[in-house]
């Protein structure tokens, strides 16, 4: 239930009343100070609240019963967008289009040093990189684990850039202190009790949707951190399965229009692994600038023909400066519209 109150409430009120509807439902209530509104989103039992009880105080404007399973994660809970912003500055959301780039995996000091240098130059403001891989395969290559950890914190020394990077196991936590925002990796959008760890931590987590999800299960994920607590999710789309077959997945562009609508959390695009290869990287990341996707999570390799693990979808550093130009030119264009 949403109670959106007249604007210029005192504190005081705002409390009294909170206070009031705790006590005498059992619900939690979420408060959103906006310029113009306060909104209290109520989340539990709400059934037994007399809603035209609710709308009669002087102080009330309008009380909405809200259907979707989503409440946290919902625009209707908090009408603004959500920015995701780093002690260092660095952010996603609240405008621009922050671009999220380095190899699938990390292969080796010389490789990630390499590439975080170079993406920055472009004007990448977040290193990514896999040091725990989740491969179809268990003969494939798993990603240089803890090590790999390592060196992602070596290139952040090195470069200033924040590290994104995966995590498959709530085992592993310890090791990701360095780490600034941690990646749910499609394979585990549903691994409900790693979501619900990742709602006790403080720390951003960005949320890539299931192969094979639809949007509100998207959303009812990252539900799952946020009822922990932790409210600093990214959403990414990253393609889903379909029948196709000459990309690696199907980009769901409209999904970027539709989870903005829906929900007030940041927006990113992978077109890496939406597509599989590396000449569609360019025009589906053009796609996304389009249609205002918060930002981008891209595959840069320096060497893509001996990557180990999603070199055909990877592009070359020279790649990514031409696609950082071309994106920003976009998003400008879009944003001045
Ligand atoms: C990745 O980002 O390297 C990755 C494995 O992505 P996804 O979970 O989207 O397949
Ligand atoms: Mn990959």
């Amino acid at each position: 239930m949403i109670i959106v109150l007249k604007p210029g409430q005192k504190q005081a009120v705002i409390e009294e009343f909170v206070d009031k509807l705790t006590s005498r439902y059992d619900v939690k209530v979420n408060t959103w100070v906006g310029a113009h509104s306060t909104v209290l989103g109520l989340i539990g039992d709400t059934v037994s609240i007399d809603a035209e009880y609710i709308e009669a105080q002087d102080f009330v404007e309008s009380v909405k019963r809200v259907q979707e399973p989503y409440k946290k994660a919902n625009r209707k809970f908090h009408p603004e967008d959500t920015a995701v912003v780093l002690p260092s500055g660095a952010h996603i959301g609240g405008g621009g289009l922050t671009l999220i780039a380095g190899p699938c995996s990390v292969e080796s000091e010389e490789q990630i040093v390499t590439v975080a240098k170079s993406v920055k130059a472009s004007g990448a403001t977040f290193l990514r990189g896999g040091a725990f891989k989740p491969r179809t395969s268990p003969y494939s290559f798993q990603g240089m684990q803890d090590e790999g950890l390592r060196l992602l914190s070596l290139a952040k020394r090195e470069t200033g850039l924040p590290i994104v990077t995966e995590i498959m196991s709530i085992d592993h936590l310890p090791l990701f202190d360095d780490v600034d925002v941690i990646q749910v990796g499609a394979r585990n959008m549903q691994n409900f009790e790693l979501l619900k760890e990742l709602g006790k931590i403080r720390k951003p987590i960005l949320l890539k949707r299931g192969l094979a999800n639809t949007i509100e299960e998207l959303l009812m994920s990252a539900e799952y951190i946020m009822a922990g607590g932790n409210e600093q999710v990214i959403l990414c789309e990253r393609g889903i399965r379909t029948f196709e077959t000459i990309t690696r997945n199907t980009l769901d562009i409209s999904a970027v229009p539709v989870l903005k609508r829906l929900s007030h959390l940041p927006v990113v695009v992978d077109p890496s692994h939406a597509s599989g290869l590396n000449w569609l990287i360019e025009p589906l990341a053009l796609a996304a600038a389009a249609v205002q996707a918060d930002g981008l999570i891209i595959e840069v390799h320096n060497d893509p023909s001996h990557a180990l693990c999603d070199g055909a979808q990877s592009i070359t550093p020279a790649q990514f400066d031409v696609l950082a130009q071309k994106v920003s030119a976009v998003s400008a264009a879009v944003h001045a519209l």
